[in-house]
């Protein structure tokens, strides 16, 4: 234990580990996420947890302003600094500036995900008086036609240019993120300049996997091919490298298919089976109080509400404790960080922790293929 412990300050020391790998060593919730909706006024047809109105009723309810308020407070007690508050469209609960501006008090470090085109002057008001420290815009599309063939809203383009002026006013560090599809897989240079106009970050998402906890989309038709998504995500570095600027390549984020590849880092530490900081130092509450490691899981899950945020943190990652790898991937050459196998992302693909997903495995055949080839 001694040796363990001089290990990780070593490396706390020499700056090898980040402030959530260390409170992973001692399992304290740093970052976790308020879902306070999963309803929308967009419709994107490959959003994966977008509910609508009758499908929430099914399900149960949203938590009041009091109720997030209240955890908030449990939560920040129990170690949480990074607070990401998102939806579906968090802009659209009537209470947001309750919720909001009670959590920002609390002293969290906020990151807002919103697509922007809710924001209007009252809400710029509150962001004014209390900035989120970083806001995530989704922007879909260059065109009103692409918002219409992506989200079903032509109007939704000029909403969400102007809500983009209009964070542009506020101290935030603010980032525009594009989910590709192939309704606009063509407008790579096109959206990564309007993203320009307002922030130098852009990142982008090429890998959509199914609905999770209930929701439906249309991602088998409409995502890309493993070809498709890494020659955009191969387009996109080739732009940063063009610039032949290393201040402009390290603004550059890919969040593409590689969020669970080389994260082994901290998989000796419990729940093994995930390899990331889910459910070691991150949580994600649902719109309806289910805690999960990430927003990828539809279950196992504890409830916050009912038995106390800090006795369901606990419990969580016990809940993954007896889940293994299918047995495909136990003898599968990409089994060890070159394969995106989480148990969620297999989850919401196959339906199960124990089945594997085709798309997944061809995802991982072609990095494989495109490494190769550069060597
Ligand atoms: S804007 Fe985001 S949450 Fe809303 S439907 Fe589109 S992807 Fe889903
Ligand atoms: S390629 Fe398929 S079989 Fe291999 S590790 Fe990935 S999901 Fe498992």
């Amino acid at each position: 234990m001694e040796n363990n412990n001089n290990e990780i300050a070593r490396k706390w020391e020499s700056s090898e580990m980040t402030l959530a790998g260390y409170a992973a060593q001692r399992h304290v919730p740093l970052g976790g996420t308020f879902e306070l909706t999963a309803r929308c006024n967009l419709k994107c047809k490959m959003c994966y947890i977008r509910l609508d109105k009758a499908q929430i009723d099914l399900i149960g309810r949203e938590k009041t302003a009091d109720e997030w308020i209240t955890l908030g407070k449990e939560a920040i007690q129990a170690g949480t600094l990074n607070l990401l508050i998102t939806g579906g469209e968090p802009l659209l609960r009537p209470d947001f500036a309750e919720i909001y501006s009670a959590l920002t008090m609390m002293g969290f470090i906020i990151t807002l995900n919103t697509n922007a085109t809710l924001i209007n002057s009252e809400i710029l008001k509150l962001f004014k008086k209390y900035p989120p420290t970083a806001t995530n815009v989704t922007l879909y599309g260059a065109t009103p036609e692409t918002y219409q063939s992506i989200c079903g809203n032509r109007e939704a383009f000029y909403n969400t240019i102007s809500g983009l002026e209009m964070l542009a006013d506020i101290p935030t560090v603010l980032e525009v993120r594009t989910t590709f599809i192939k309704d606009n897989r063509h407008e790579l240079n096109a959206l990564r300049k309007i993203a320009n106009r307002y922030t130098r970050r852009f990142a982008i998402n090429t890998k959509v996997n199914k609905a999770v906890r209930g929701a439906c989309s249309d991602a088998e038709n409409c995502r890309l091919t493993p070809a498709q998504l890494f020659d955009l995500a191969e387009e996109n570095g080739e732009y940063y490298r063009s610039l032949n600027s290393e201040t402009e390549f390290a603004l550059e984020k890919n969040m593409d298919t590689d969020n669970y590849i080389h994260a082994l880092e901290h998989s000796h530490l419990p729940p093994q089976i995930l390899t990331c900081l889910a459910a070691k130092s991150m949580y994600w509450i649902t719109w309806d109080g289910k805690m999960l490691p990430c927003g990828s899981f539809t279950s196992p899950y504890t409830l916050p509400f009912k038995e106390g945020f800090q006795s369901a943190w606990d419990r969580l990652p016990t809940l993954f404790e007896k889940i293994k790898l299918p047995q495909e991937c136990m003898k599968c050459e990409y089994v060890n960080g070159q394969c995106s196998n989480c148990p969620a992302i297999l989850q919401s693909e196959s339906g199960s922790f124990y089945k594997i997903s085709s798309y997944i495995c061809e995802i991982a055949q072609e990095r494989s293929k495109r490494r190769k080839k550069l060597k």
